[in-house]
């Protein structure tokens, strides 16, 4: 999708840290981190939000979901726990209209939202 910036991290026109990759899913470290371990989990197909999944991306999804756990597991939080978003529509303050998922660990979160400290 033209004018992306997952897109074209997906395409490698724009560089990212990339911590995990397969056929369905990419996962780089967020270019702004709020906690030690901060990834975001992005489908390789561009969905723009929670809004837009359909019934075909079932498959998608569920490798999504298995990143996650891998992800978590690589990263060591997976005992310790973490927390997943996805930010979805104005009032969620959702900025890149690329599904991502990101991945928050390293520190405690209570059930306050996600800030900086
Ligand atoms: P949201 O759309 O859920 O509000 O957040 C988008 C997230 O993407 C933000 O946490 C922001 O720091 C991150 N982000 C935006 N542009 C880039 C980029 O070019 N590279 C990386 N690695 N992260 C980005
Ligand atoms: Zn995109």
């Amino acid at each position: 999708m033209e004018n992306c910036i997952f897109c074209k991290i997906i395409e490698g026109e724009v560089p990212a840290q990339v911590v995990y990759e397969n056929e369905h899913v990419i996962a780089f470290n967020d270019i702004n981190p709020v906690a030690p371990v901060h990834i975001l989990i992005v489908p390789r197909l561009h969905i723009p939000s929670l809004n837009d999944v359909e019934p075909e991306h079932l498959e998608v999804m569920g490798h999504l979901m298995l990143a996650v756990k891998e992800i978590a597991r690589q990263h060591e939080v997976a005992a310790k726990g973490y927390r997943l978003i996805s930010n979805c529509g104005p009032d969620a303050g959702q900025v890149v209209y690329h599904i991502h998922f990101p991945l928050l660990g390293g520190r405690q979160f209570g059930h306050n939202l996600v800030r900086k400290s």
